[in-house]
C-alpha cells in the first residue's frame, strides 16, 4: 500500500469514527428528550386531573340582622334560607382537610360538595351561625383575626372558638391585625402569619395549616412565609370556584353579598362560571374596615 493510500485510510477511519460518535451522541440526546417529554406529559396529566377538581367555596363575613353600616352583612333569615337550601338539596359540606384532599390529592368527594367559610371571627359566628350549622350537622371553616379575639363585643371569645373547634368547625388563620399582606416586608408578613398561627393553636389545641388573606392580598413573600411556617393552602377573595389553576396558595372563593337572592346563591353553587356581577369588592372591603375601626 502506498503511503498516500495509508494516509487516506486513516483519514476515512477517523471520519467514520467521528460520524459514529455524532450519531450516538444525537441518539442519546434524543432519547433523553423523549424521556423528558414523557415525564412532562405525565406531570401535565396529573396537573390537569387535579385542576379538574373544582369546588365552590362560599365566603361570608357577618351574619346579623342589626342595622348599621356593613356592606357585607348577610341577614340571618337569608343565611338560614341558604343553609336550608344546601340541606334540602343534599349538599355535602366539607371539612377543610377533605377539601384539601380533593383539590390537591385528587380524592373523590360527592359531586354536590361545598366548603363554607367565614372571615374575621365575629361574635355572630357563635351567636347566629354556629346554631344553624349544628342544626344541619354542617362543617365549615372560620378564618379568625387573632388580634381582635376577646376584644369587646363585636368579635369572638377564645372559649367560643374552642367550643366550635371541638364540634366540627375548622378554625384557621386570617393574620393578627388584618393588614394588606402584599404591602408588608417579608419579616412583617412572617410575624403576622406566625403569631396568629401560634395563638389559634394555643386556643384550639390543633394545628393551623390554612389561611385566608385579608382583602385577598398576597405576594411571593406571603407564599414563602406560608411554606416556612407550615401553611399548606391559601385563600383569596377572587370569585369563581376553587381549583389549582393558580396554585395551592391562591384558591378562589365566592363572595356571598347581602343583596343576593336564592337564585343568585343557587347559580354560584351550580355553575363554576356563574355570571360575575361587577362588585368593587376590594374598595367595599376597605371601606368596611375603615368604618369598622371607628367602633
Ligand atoms: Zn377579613
Amino acid at each position: 500500500m502506498s503511503k498516500l493510500k495509508k494516509i487516506l485510510l486513516i483519514i476515512v477511519t477517523i471520519l467514520v469514527i467521528a460520524l459514529c460518535l455524532m450519531i450516538i451522541k444525537d441518539y442519546y440526546k434524543n432519547y433523553k428528550n423523549v424521556a423528558y417529554s414523557k415525564e412532562l406529559t405525565k406531570q401535565n396529566v396529573v396537573k390537569d386531573l387535579q385542576s379538574n377538581n373544582q369546588i365552590p367555596v362560599l365566603m361570608y363575613h357577618e351574619i346579623d340582622d342589626s342595622k348599621g353600616i356593613n356592606l357585607m352583612k348577610v341577614n340571618k333569615e337569608a343565611f338560614k334560607q341558604q343553609m336550608k337550601y344546601l340541606k334540602d338539596n343534599k349538599y355535602n359540606t366539607l371539612t377543610i382537610d377533605e377539601f384539601y384532599d380533593c383539590i390537591v390529592n385528587n380524592k373523590k368527594v360527592p359531586s354536590k360538595s361545598v366548603l363554607i367559610t367565614f372571615d374575621d371571627g365575629y361574635e355572630d359566628d357563635y351567636k347566629n351561625v354556629y346554631p344553624i350549622l349544628k342544626k344541619y350537622n354542617f362543617h365549615a371553616t372560620m378564618f379568625i383575626i387573632t388580634g381582635y379575639l376577646d376584644k369587646g363585643t363585636v368579635y369572638l371569645k377564645s372559649n367560643e372558638v374552642k367550643e366550635m373547634s371541638d364540634n366540627g368547625i375548622d378554625i384557621e388563620g386570617h393574620t393578627v391585625s388584618h393588614p394588606y399582606l402584599d404591602k408588608l416586608t417579608y419579616n412583617n408578613q412572617l410575624k403576622q402569619l406566625e403569631e396568629s398561627k401560634i395563638k389559634l393553636e394555643n386556643v384550639c389545641k390543633k394545628t393551623v395549616r390554612f389561611i385566608a388573606y385579608p382583602y385577598g392580598a398576597y405576594n411571593k413573600d406571603t407564599i414563602n412565609a406560608e411554606k416556612k411556617l407550615g401553611y399548606i393552602m391559601g385563600f383569596t377573595t377572587n370569585g369563581k370556584w376553587a381549583n389549582l389553576s393558580k396554585g395551592v396558595y391562591a384558591l378562589n372563593r365566592i363572595y356571598i353579598f347581602p343583596q343576593y337572592d336564592l337564585n343568585n346563591f343557587k347559580e354560584r353553587l351550580d355553575n363554576p362560571n356563574y355570571s360575575q356581577v361587577v362588585h368593587p369588592i376590594k374598595s367595599i372591603e376597605a371601606l368596611y374596615y375603615s368604618v369598622r375601626s371607628w367602633y
